[in-house]
């Protein structure tokens, strides 16, 4: 790999394929795989990240938004994509992109319908979202009646798949719950698989849902973030591959002496002689500014350099007091050697909150040998 020269979000192809085997391997071979690409994928290069899905065999792509299901037709991704939150005002945009929407209010089953009867649509393939406990989006269970008597009214549209979403699949505290969510599902769906004389694919499972509760892969899995190479937990995360490393460089070193301060509002004061380097990267990069003042560090060359002060919009401040290097090295804000969940951990968040928040002023580079 060549050597940063600018900030650079690197996105490994080789770790996206080691992932998707892995989660593959968790659930039976006839399970289908539904890769969730929404937000860029994850923050990473969306188009990038679905071609190689689609070569790895992936059944099914999904999105959150009608505009992310565009980007990806628009790159020439035939795959059927699921828009997990369409809004009923691009309906038609959804139909002609030839995108499956999410239905999972009254509301939004009549408005797709009217559009669907409009367009001309027959068994238009749609996906019935029904709420379980997450209590986000979808139908209740008193609902179900509602949904078979709009199914059987119309020719337009047909249910490819029922689904649900877990609240809480990574955690153990709460497996009472998710049981009573998955049993939940499966009555809902065997109500309504006998009443409409079909049956749609189920499924329910995100990717700690795969992960925990294998026996509750249906027929399909969503998976997203296992994809990026996080698994919710140490031992999980230590079998998959981070697919992302974010790099970048030093732009200028300083040496100040004790007493002086760095960066705005004087947050960081010298206690001693200290050596600063400022790297082009800041909060409008999505280094946020719960970052800094010493809370979360960068690599360089192999050592830990805490960033100091105050994290600014296209700049952050280090400290490489001791640490052997110059001007125009590289530096690793995570991957490789720091992993993004520590990171985020130091910043009080998440790995997904971390990944899809690099902005997209940050250069995606696509590595795979
Ligand atoms: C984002 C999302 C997923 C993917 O979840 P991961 O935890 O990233 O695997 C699956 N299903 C729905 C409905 C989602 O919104």
């Amino acid at each position: 790999m060549p050597k940063a020269r600018e900030t650079v979000l690197e996105i490994d192809l080789n770790a996206l394929e080691h992932n998707y085997r892995y989660l593959r391997s968790k659930v039976d071979q006839s399970v289908k795989f539904m890769a969730v690409v929404k937000a860029y994928g994850y923050g990473s290069d969306v188009v990038g990240i679905a071609k190689k899905l689609v070569d790895l065999g992936a059944d099914y792509l999904a999105v959150a938004y009608t505009s992310e299901g565009i980007t990806l037709r628009k790159a020439g991704i035939e795959l059927p994509i699921l828009v997990l939150h369409p809004q009923s005002y691009n309906f038609e945009d959804l139909i002609e992109n030839c995108l499956e929407p999410s239905l999972y209010s009254e509301y939004v089953l009549r408005e797709f319908i009217a559009t669907a009867e409009k367009l001309k649509q027959k068994n238009y393939p749609v996906h019935l979202k029904f709420n379980t406990g997450l209590n986000r989006l979808g139908f209740s269970e008193t609902e179900t009646d509602m949904v078979r008597d709009y199914l059987k009214g119309t020719e337009s549209i047909k249910a490819a798949t029922f689904f649900s979403h877990l609240a809480a699949s990574e955690d153990w505290k709460e497996r009472e719950f998710t049981l009573m969510q998955i049993h939940t599902f499966k009555r809902i769906a065997l109500k309504l698989f006998d009443e409409l004389g079909y049956r749609p694919l189920l499924h329910i499972c995100n990717t700690s849902g795969l992960i925990n509760y294998p026996e509750a892969a249906f027929d399909m899995v969503r998976s997203g973030i296992g994809l990026y190479g996080f698994g919710n937990e140490a031992l999980e995360d230590s079998k998959l591959k981070p697919i992302g490393t974010l790099k970048t460089i030093i732009s200028q070193i300083h040496k100040i002496e004790k007493g002086e301060t760095v960066g705005y509002n004087r947050a960081f004061k010298a206690m001693k002689p200290t050596k600063t380097a400022t790297l082009p990267i800041g909060h409008a990069d999505g280094i946020n500014r719960q970052y800094g003042n010493g809370r979360a560090g960068v690599i360089v060359n192999g050592s830990y350099a805490p960033i100091i002060g105050n994290v600014c919009m296209d700049m952050l401040m280090i400290d490489i007091t001791g640490i052997d290097c110059e001007e125009g090295d590289e530096v690793i804000i995570f991957g490789g050697p720091q992993h993004a969940t520590k990171f985020a951990e130091k910043g009080n968040t998440i790995s997904y909150e971390l990944i899809t928040g690099i902005s997209q002023r940050v250069k995606r580079v696509i590595v795979e040998n």
